[in-house]
């Protein structure tokens, strides 16, 4: 077994991901995260906002609609230009994105010149077979909206979350008093119809971004992307990623998403490759120029001391909820010593600590391990329990999902009010008052 196959067990057995619709069959590429994902999601959820909002005088919140009015697609230009080169097996029909099938086909390439590098180099199907022609395919994912079923309207889910930061640009800043150069985060998910999925979690049609758009004169636009590039990758690292997995990446000019005058991607090092998990982008005054023709408003700024008049340009960070949990899954796995380990830094572990009593018959040892537990969750900390097995059996069963403490009630505990810490890296034992738990725990 490969580690992408060894993590994708894990995840199903201990609770982290589940592949969606199962007793159906499943359901390609979409992905429910169970009770121990959801702890990691909502801790890099709340990480991410505090980092990026609420320690930042210069950023507001929003939470905007999924499903907006349509114009709002037309005027970013992804009912147009939203869309991948795809081509078809002609025998077993699958359908592949074609700078994925073989290295000589970049993204960004047109449908002709990719049937001319097909064409040239004879290039087959992974099954061998010849393929169609390439095409666009719009990765829109539409919806028809409406309670009567012939006055239903066509709209879209949303393929990026950033558009209603830009359609509600004016609001947030009047609303909130903000002035350029300031910015707007969001939390939430995007849709997109992508051919090509996978592996496991890591390309989904349904996602989460979280996104930070910084509204800006176009005279500060390097200033605000070099600073955006390196916070963005200081708070991976600060999340525990090993720095020697990460490197940018410039997109080549035919990679780049059609609103990005520059885009640089941050990577992780996976086992098969390098591949983004966020990207830094200057879009320009793309956005609220297009929003503005297709609302008839005018998002002209006149900057209060200078008087220099612009439309916003915006400096964007867009980095992948769920993407990041595949990184931070690979890069905490770890065999070593018989054991597997998931050396999650303990501000993203699902739990902060687990309690155990020594053994579960002894009513004095449950009652007192019961209580030292319900403590810990008092002050907040996630804590898990387990009472099932031997201790050996309760430390491995942690350690694979990266509790960072275990505690065991004991009968000295009885007597002196001290239990046995066990760390998870370095499997140490020590003694500790339960007075100084709580500290220790949230360390
Ligand atoms: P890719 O080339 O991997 O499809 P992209 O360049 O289209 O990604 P962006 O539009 O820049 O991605 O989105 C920003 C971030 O959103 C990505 O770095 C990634 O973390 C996340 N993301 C984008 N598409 C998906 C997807 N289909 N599934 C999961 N996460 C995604």
């Amino acid at each position: 077994m490969d580690t992408l196959q060894k993590i994708t067990a894990l995840c199903k057995r201990r609770g982290f991901v589940f592949p969606s619709s199962e007793i159906y069959g499943g359901w390609e590429a979409a992905y429910d995260f169970g009770s121990l994902g959801v702890e990691v999601l909502n801790k890099l959820r709340r990480l991410w906002w505090s980092e990026f909002v609420r320690k930042r005088s210069d950023v507001a919140g929003l939470d905007g609609a999924i499903i907006s009015h349509p114009r709002v697609w037309e005027a970013s230009g992804h009912t147009e230009l939203f869309a991948d080169v795809m081509v078809e097996d002609t025998v077993t029909n699958r359908r592949y994105r074609a700078d994925h099938l073989i290295d000589l086909i970049e993204d960004g390439m047109k449908p002709e010149e990719v049937d001319e590098v097909i064409k040239k180099n004879n290039i087959k199907s992974p099954d061998g077979y010849p393929l169609s022609k390439a095409r666009y395919f719009n990765q829109l994912v539409e919806v028809q909206v409406g309670t009567l079923e012939d006055s239903k309207s066509k709209a879209y889910l949303r393929g990026e979350t950033c558009q209603p930061i830009f359609y509600n640009y004016a609001l947030v800043k009047d609303s909130m008093r903000m002035k350029i150069p300031f910015g707007i985060a969001q939390i939430g998910k995007a849709f997109r119809n992508e051919i090509k999925v996978g592996p496991f979690f890591f390309r989904t049609r349904e996602f989460e971004q979280m996104e930070l758009e910084m509204f800006i004169s176009p005279k500060d636009s390097q200033k605000y992307f070099d600073e955006l590039k390196s916070i963005s990758k200081l708070w991976v690292e600060s999340l525990g990623v090993n720095p020697e997995k990460l490197r940018f990446r410039e997109q080549s000019p035919k990679e780049k998403a059609h609103y990005n005058k520059i885009a640089h991607d941050l990577e992780y090092e996976f086992p098969y490759g390098w591949k983004e998990f966020q990207g830094i982008h200057y879009r320009t005054d793309w956005d609220l120029k297009r929003h503005g023709e297709y609302s008839n408003t005018d998002f002209t700024y006149t900057d209060e001391e200078t008087g220099e008049k612009f439309i916003p340009h915006i400096a964007e960070y867009s980095i992948g909820l769920s993407r990041l949990l595949y990184v931070l899954l690979f890069d905490a796995y770890t065999e070593e010593e018989g054991r597997v380990v998931l050396k999650l830094d303990p501000k993203v572990a699902p739990y902060d600590a687990a309690v155990f009593p020594l053994v579960k018959n002894k009513e004095d040892l449950v009652v007192k391990a019961r209580d030292v537990y319900q403590n810990l969750i008092n002050t907040g900390l996630n804590v898990a329990w387990d009472d099932r097995g031997n201790i050996g059996k309760r430390y491995y069963s942690q350690d694979e999902i990266g509790t960072p403490k275990c505690i065991t009630i004991d009968y000295d505990t009885l007597k002196d009010d001290t239990v046995t810490v066990r760390d998870r890296d370095t499997m140490k034992q020590e003694r500790v008052k339960i007075s100084d738990l709580s500290r220790m725990v949230k360390l």
